[in-house]
């Protein structure tokens, strides 16, 4: 990194300094390479860092060096000779260091910690309080403790997602209308009280972080992910990094209009998505209907599992109320894939427990929407990462937040 400084610099420094600072940054940068080398190979000799990386064998074995004393990085044994003494290999010291990931989205609010590669080392949860604002806060601090209490290893960071509007540079809740919470400066206050790095970020976007880190890999650096569950919104990731709008509201298409006149939404608008397509949209309309011809008759009350069970059992009137939520979703997916033209749009939450006939609904609606030749190269499918690893979606999404940006890897 080359800096040209004049005769005299603004920041009223020595030049010797100015030097220094940029030496530093790219020891930081080069060491932050080669542990992400590390990362990526699994197991890897440190010939073989030095010829992916282009480092020197020397810098390579400095800064593998650090990595091991700072237990980032471990020995793990011996390589195949490749003509003189076998080569010793590097992994990721799996355990070296813990993430705490929290979630804030569901009906509880849960914590995940997990080891560097994303092991599930102890989780807890808490029932979300229905009154939010201080005595969620007091949930989120007890929920802490508890994780905090189990472990003995070094904590890199705490990640914290939740729904609404979310500043994540600066770790402020602008927004969450279902916590009741305004301009929340909850990195400020976690930072203080545990002291630990800490990051704050919106549900969904956390969500299309995890498909695009640990799905199936795509085609393509861009992904929207579509997560359906208490609530509805989108998460973006355009060349591999999240978009979060002007005013960290993309990917907010839960409070569209999508049926004007429709039902009443808790924003005080009719029709949004989410009077239409949420999983309480779709029990409330199978409540309000008669059942008494239906798999539904006589279960009360009706829960999400009953339902998704007469889904797959072919129930007329359960299929008709699932495809039905499946239309109006297509109807804002389509918007979506007219707006960035990506070509995965994943959808994750509860509402993958549904199936086919749901699927096909969204699938028809977003392809009957957009011009033909973008609708034949949209991808409109259920996450690949496993039903285990799907509900703890947002958590493994902030844990590879917390690991990007404080080791530059995942
Ligand atoms: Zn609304």
């Amino acid at each position: 990194m080359i800096y040209f400084v004049s005769s005299f610099n603004l920041l009223n420094q020595p030049l010797i300094f100015m030097e220094k600072a940029t030496r530093q940054q790219t020891r930081d940068h080069n060491r932050r390479l080669v542990l992400r080398t590390i990362f990526n190979g699994g197991e890897i000799s440190r010939a073989d860092i030095a010829r992916i990386t282009g480092l020197t064998r020397p810098t390579v074995s400095n800064l593998v060096g650090e990595l091991l004393e700072s237990e980032l990085v471990i020995e793990t044994g011996q390589g195949p000779s490749v003509g003189g003494k076998r080569p010793t290999l590097l992994s990721i010291h799996a355990d070296g260091r813990y993430l705490l990931a929290l979630d804030l989205s569901g009906d509880e609010f849960r914590a995940l910690l997990v080891n560097l590669k994303g092991e599930a080392k102890f989780r807890a949860n808490l029932p979300a309080t229905e009154t939010g604002g201080e005595a969620g806060l007091e949930v989120i601090y007890r929920l802490i403790e508890t994780v905090l209490a189990e472990t003995d290893f070094p904590l890199l960071g705490i990640g914290v997602a939740t729904p609404g509007l979310v500043d994540p540079d600066n770790g402020v809740i602008l927004r969450s209308v279902n916590l009741g919470w305004t301009d929340l400066p909850l990195r400020q206050l976690l930072e203080a009280r545990f002291g630990y790095p800490v990051y704050v970020a919106n549900d969904s976007h956390m969500a299309a972080l995890a498909e695009y880190t640990y799905g199936d890999p795509l085609d393509s650096d861009n992904l929207i992910v579509i997560r359906v569950g208490r609530g509805i919104g989108a998460g973006i990731i355009l060349g591999g990094h999240p978009f979060y709008g002007d005013g960290f509201g993309a990917g907010e298409i839960g409070h569209v209009v999508i049926n004007p006149g429709g039902d009443l939404c808790s924003c005080g608008n009719r029709g949004c998505l989410e009077t239409t397509s949420s999983i309480r949209a779709i029990l409330n309309k199978a409540r309000a209907a008669d059942r008494s011809k239906s798999w539904l008759a006589g279960s009360e009350p009706l829960t999400w599992q009953r339902f998704q069970a007469a889904v797959a059992g072919h129930d007329p009137l359960a299929t008709d109320i699932a495809v039905n939520a499946g239309r109006y979703l297509g109807v804002a997916i389509a918007g979506l894939v007219g707006a960035f033209n990506i070509r995965n749009m994943i959808l994750v939450g509860r509402l993958s427990d549904l199936n086919g006939a749901f699927l096909d609904a969204v699938v028809t609606e977003t392809h009957q929407r957009v011009l033909p030749a973008m609708a034949q190269a949209t991808n409109v499918r259920f996450s690949s990462l496993s039903s285990h690893h799907a509900a703890d979606i947002v958590m493994l999404g902030c844990s590879a937040l917390i690991l990007n940006r404080e080791l530059g890897i995942a």
